[in-house]
Formats: C-alpha cells, sequence, structure tokens
C-alpha cells in the first residue's frame, strides 16, 4: 500500500518555513490527492468567478518532506499516474488573460469527462492530462503558488504529464514539494487563465539524482526534453529557455555551440506553456534521439 496523501493538507505559497504535511523516503511512491485551482468552489454554472474567494486559489497538496534530500540537489520528480475527477470547470474572467480586453461576461463551463474525452458545450476534446502548479520550496522567502518560477510553481506546461520527470533545484533540505491544479486538458498558451480545472489525484516519487549543472526546472518525456524559464514577458522568457537549452547540450551533452545552435534551429520547438500569469512561461523542446546519437544519457 502506498501513502495516500489528503488534499485536506494544502498550502498557498511555496516557502521553506511550512510544516511538513508528509514526509517520503528517496524514490518512495506516494499518491498526492488534489483539489481543482479553485478549491472546489465553483461547481456549476451558476457559480460565477464574482463569488471566489482568491485566498483559497491554486492550493497545492502537501508539503511533502523527502527524506535525505538536501538543499541544492537536483530532485527528479517521476509522474506515474495521473487520475482525473468526473468533472472539469472552466471560466471567463473579463480582463483577465489574452482576450480579457475584449471578453465582457463571466461564465462558468462544466466539462463531463468520459473515458475517452472531455466535453464542453457538445464538443468533445481529447483528454490531456497534466499538472499546473507543482514545485518545492524556493531556497529563500516565499512564491505564491499563483506564480511560476525557478523552484517550479504554476508553470501550467503541457509536458508535465503523466510519464514525464521533472527536474528541480532544491531550496531547503527535504523539499517540501507539493503539487495540485490539475487540467485535464489545455492548450498551450492557456488563453482565458484556465484549462479544464480538475480535481484528482497523482501517483509519484521523488529522489535526487547526480546531475548538478542541469538548468532547471527541466522536463524528460519519453521522446524529448525540454528547459522551462519564466519571466516577466514572453520574449525574456524564450531568450532565457533558448539560452539555457544551448548551455545544457554544450556543457552536459558536449555538443559545440556552433552545432548545438543549428541543431535547436533544425529540430528544436521554442513553445508556449502560458502567457497569462504573473509571469510568463515558456519552453525549449529538444529530441532525445539527437542526445541518444551523442551517448549522453540523463539516467
Ligand atoms: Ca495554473
Ligand atoms: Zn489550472
Amino acid at each position: 500500500m502506498i501513502k495516500r496523501m489528503s488534499r485536506e493538507a494544502v498550502f498557498f505559497a511555496f516557502q521553506g518555513k511550512l510544516k511538513p504535511a508528509f514526509r517520503v523516503q528517496q524514490g518512495e511512491e506516494f499518491l498526492l490527492e488534489t483539489h481543482d485551482c479553485f478549491q472546489g468552489q465553483l461547481q456549476t454554472t451558476t457559480d460565477l468567478i464574482d463569488k471566489l474567494d482568491w485566498s483559497h486559489v491554486n492550493p497545492a497538496t502537501g508539503p511533502v518532506y523527502i527524506e535525505g534530500t538536501k538543499a541544492g540537489d537536483i530532485l527528479r520528480i517521476d509522474i506515474r499516474e495521473i487520475s482525473l475527477a468526473e468533472k472539469s470547470v472552466m471560466v471567463t474572467i473579463p480582463g483577465e488573460g489574452v482576450l480579457g480586453d475584449v471578453i465582457t461576461t463571466m461564465e462558468t463551463a462544466v466539462l463531463p469527462r468520459s473515458d475517452t474525452g472531455l466535453t464542453f458545450k457538445g464538443y468533445t476534446v481529447p483528454l490531456r492530462p497534466m499538472i499546473g502548479v507543482i514545485g518545492v520550496a524556493p531556497a529563500q522567502g516565499e512564491v505564491s503558488n499563483g506564480t511560476p518560477g525557478p523552484h517550479g510553481g504554476n508553470m501550467d506546461c503541457t509536458l508535465i504529464r503523466e510519464g514525464s520527470s521533472l527536474y528541480l533545484r532544491v531550496g531547503v533540505d527535504g523539499a517540501l514539494f507539493g503539487a495540485g491544479d490539475l487540467h485535464a486538458a489545455m492548450g498551450d498558451g492557456e488563453i482565458v487563465v484556465c484549462g479544464a480545472e480538475t480535481a484528482g489525484a497523482v501517483r509519484f516519487s521523488a529522489q535526487t539524482v547526480r546531475l548538478p549543472n542541469l538548468p532547471t526546472p527541466f522536463v524528460e518525456t519519453a521522446d524529448q526534453v525540454a528547459v522551462i524559464a519564466s519571466a516577466a514577458s514572453v520574449d525574456q522568457a524564450a531568450a532565457s529557455a533558448t539560452h539555457l537549452m544551448a548551455t545544457f547540450l554544450t556543457d552536459m551533452v558536449g555538443i559545440p555551440l556552433n552545432d548545438a545552435g543549428m541543431l535547436m534551429s533544425l529540430v528544436g520547438e521554442l513553445k508556449f506553456c502560458q502567457i497569462v500569469d504573473p509571469l510568463k512561461t515558456v519552453r525549449f523542446e529538444f529530441p532525445k534521439y539527437i542526445l541518444e546519437k551523442t551517448g549522453y544519457s540523463l539516467r
């Protein structure tokens, strides 16, 4: 029986001074129950965003103390399984998001889920479960769960899904890991500031790895790696993610800079995660088959 961690233990800002709610060993599997990003406050189409208590937005379950993890370590978090609740909600918020200048009506939509898809007003779209908020405590201070950063947080990256591994640099001993804000589906960009927001549960394991120079946050999927960067503007985040991927390819993989640049131009993918939060998040994806050809492996 793996440890099941109740969604009753939540926090709203990643910070080193929080008391751990749960403890796990290196590599031990654990199941984290999560609320949706509204902590269940919006249940029907008549629950509009203006009745929301904003102090209960973006709860992360935890924090989880990972034994044997020290400040400065690189932690690999394996996302083993994502289970979704029966339904998701979406909202429009006048004034917010990329279309906030033209959207004038608040609306809440409820999206029922089946085994094959998600239904939005008669359209069926594929399920693409992902984790919006996932991170560790920063070395200093606190970061609201609504904000992404080097510690992780509200990155809203569609690659952070079942089967992926997320690498983060640990800020404090034990890491104080937490996650929440599952989406049953979301498109890159997160245009109206939400995906299909849903409660659920995620089965994780986490362990420190010896990759001291890895740029983080870093994601590994079955066939690609990606560096994630957040900044005040999309331009700054894009430049940062691109430079960090180039540094990874030159310093860690050993590809000469001009080759790395040309390969990034040839088969790399610069993509938006979200462009609606207090900081914007961009990722640079690079295919693993090139890494394999060089003989480099993260494992
Ligand atoms: Ca989010
Ligand atoms: Zn969300």
